[in-house]
C-alpha cells in the first residue's frame, strides 16, 4: 500500500462537496453507518474525507481508503439529504482518483481490474468463467474451499439461463402497435437471467411495443463507473449512444436497476465533452426502467391480469427496493403498483425495504464481510414479513437475496424479478 504525498490534483467538484452542511439527517439511512456506528463510515464523514484527501490533509492511504471502499454506493444518503448533495457523483470522482493513485493488494487488483473489469462486462467471458463455478457446486466440492471463495460461489445460481432473445421482437398478433422500444440486454442479466429477458420482452410485446435488441450493444459502463474507471465508462456510453440513436426509438428499456441508473446518467457522465453532452442527454431521457414503463401504460393495454387476491392460494408477496431504482432513479411506486395489481391484499411491505442488501454491484465480491452482514439483516426482514415471494428489479439483488435466504434456511421463499412475476401472472390467465 502506498500514500500519495501532499495535496492531490483536483478530482472533486468542490462546490458539490460543499453542498453538504453536515446536518447528519442522512446518517440513519446509511447502511454502513447503521452497522458500524463509525462517523467515517457515514455520508458526511466520507464527504469530509474526500475533501480532506483533495486538500492534502489526509494521505491517500490505508484507513481513509478503507472507509471509502466500505461505501456501498447505494445513494440512500441522496434520498435522505435535504441539501441535494450529489453523493453518487462525488463518490465516482473519488473512486476514479483512488484507482489512479493508490496501490492495492495483488488479490484486490486481480478482482477489480481483471475479474470485474475484464470478465463481467463480456457475456461470453463471463459464461466461460461460470463453468468451473457451476461444476464445483454441482459436485458439492465447494464445501472444501476457503470461506471467502465459498461465499462467492454461493451467489452463483444453479439455474443460470442464457436464453437468447431475437434482435427484433414484433408485437403480439392481434395487438395494436403502440411504438418501438430498444432493449438493453446487459452483462449479468444476459448470462444468468435469460428467462427474465424473455419475460420482459414478452410483456412489452403484449403491451403493443416492438422490441429491438441490438447485438452490438456493450456494457452500460456501470461496473466501470462504480469501480473507479470513468474513462472506460465514458467510452462504453459513447458506443451505446451511437448505436441506439440510429434506431429511432420511443424509449430504451432496461430491466436491471444498476444499469438503468448509469444509462440515465450518461448526460452527466459526458457533460464535459461538447461533442457528446447533448446526444448523451437525449439518450438518457429515453431510458426507462421496465417497471416504470409498464406502470405508465394505460390500464386497458396492460397484458397483466388484475387482482388475484380473491384466489384462495394466492401467495403473500413483498418487494425489496434495489438501491439504484429507489435512490438513484427515485422509482418506488411503479413496481409496487404493478405488484399490488396482481397480489392485492397479499402484498406486504418489507421492513427496511430500501436498505441495501449488500449486493451493490460488485461490492459483495470486494467487501464480503459487510455485504454478509447486510445480507443477513435483509434475509431476517424478509422472513419476518411472512412472504412466500420476494420481488425485486436488479440481478445483483436477486443473487444476494437468494444466497442470503438459503443461508438462513428459508428455502421456501422464492426470489423473483418483477418481469418474471408479471409474466407468470399473464401466463396463468392465458
Ligand atoms: S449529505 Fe446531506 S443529509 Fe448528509 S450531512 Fe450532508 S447535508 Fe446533511
Ligand atoms: S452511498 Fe450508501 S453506504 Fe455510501 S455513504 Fe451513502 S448511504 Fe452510506
Amino acid at each position: 500500500m502506498s500514500a500519495s504525498p501532499g495535496p492531490s490534483s483536483p478530482f472533486l467538484d468542490e462546490t458539490k462537496a460543499l453542498a453538504c452542511v453536515h446536518c447528519g439527517l442522512c446518517l440513519g439511512s446509511c447502511p454502513t453507518y447503521l452497522e458500524t456506528g463509525n462517523e467515517n463510515d457515514s455520508p458526511r464523514g466520507r464527504i469530509y474525507l474526500m475533501r480532506s484527501i483533495q486538500a492534502g490533509r489526509t494521505p491517500l492511504a490505508g484507513q481513509a481508503v478503507r472507509h471509502l471502499d466500505l461505501c456501498l454506493g447505494c445513494r440512500a444518503c441522496e434520498t435522505a439529504c435535504p441539501s441535494g448533495v450529489e453523493y453518487g457523483h462525488l463518490l465516482e470522482a473519488t473512486r476514479d482518483h483512488i484507482e489512479r493513485n493508490f496501490s492495492r493488494s495483488t488479490f484486490q487488483t486481480f478482482l477489480r481490474r481483471v475479474a470485474i473489469e475484464r470478465v463481467f462486462p463480456y457475456p461470453w467471458r463471463m459464461q466461460l468463467a461460470l463453468l468451473p463455478a457451476l461444476l464445483l457446486k454441482r459436485l458439492h466440492f465447494d464445501s472444501w474451499l476457503p470461506k471467502s471463495i465459498r461465499e462467492m460461489l454461493a451467489l452463483v445460481p444453479h439455474d443460470c439461463s442464457r436464453a437468447a432473445i431475437p434482435e427484433i421482437s414484433p408485437v403480439d398478433a392481434g395487438t395494436t402497435k403502440c411504438g418501438r422500444v430498444g432493449f438493453i440486454s446487459g452483462c449479468v442479466m444476459s448470462v444468468m437471467f435469460g428467462r427474465t429477458h424473455q419475460s420482459s420482452v414478452r410483456l412489452l410485446n403484449s403491451s403493443g411495443f416492438e422490441v429491438v435488441t441490438p447485438r452490438s450493444q456493450v456494457c452500460c459502463g456501470a461496473l466501470y463507473a462504480h469501480g473507479g474507471n470513468l474513462e472506460q465508462a465514458r467510452a462504453n456510453a459513447r458506443i451505446n449512444i451511437e448505436l441506439f440513436e440510429r434506431l429511432q426509438l420511443d424509449a430504451v428499456i432496461i430491466n436491471a436497476a444498476g444499469c438503468g441508473s448509469t444509462l440515465k446518467d450518461y448526460g452527466s457522465l459526458l457533460s464535459h465533452d461538447p461533442a457528446w453532452a447533448e446526444r448523451a442527454r437525449r439518450f438518457s431521457a429515453l431510458v426507462k426502467d421496465l417497471s416504470e414503463f409498464l406502470a405508465a401504460q394505460p390500464s386497458d393495454s396492460s397484458p397483466v391480469p388484475a387482482r388475484r387476491d380473491a384466489q384462495r392460494h394466492s401467495p403473500r408477496v413483498t418487494f425489496h427496493d434495489a438501491c439504484h431504482l429507489a435512490h438513484a432513479q427515485r422509482i418506488t411506486k411503479p413496481p409496487r403498483d404493478l405488484i399490488r395489481g396482481i397480489a392485492g391484499r397479499n402484498f406486504v411491505e418489507l421492513t427496511e425495504a430500501d436498505l441495501c442488501c449488500g449486493s451493490a454491484g460488485s461490492y459483495n465480491l470486494t467487501e464480503p464481510e459487510m455485504a454478509g452482514r447486510l445480507q443477513e439483516r435483509k434475509a431476517k426482514n424478509i422472513i419476518h414479513s411472512g412472504a412466500e415471494i420476494v420481488i425485486t428489479t436488479n440481478p445483483g439483488c436477486i443473487l444476494q437475496l437468494q444466497a442470503g435466504l438459503t443461508k438462513a434456511g428459508a428455502h421456501h421463499i422464492r426470489v423473483m424479478h418483477i418481469a418474471d412475476y408479471l409474466a407468470e401472472a399473464m401466463s396463468s390467465e392465458e
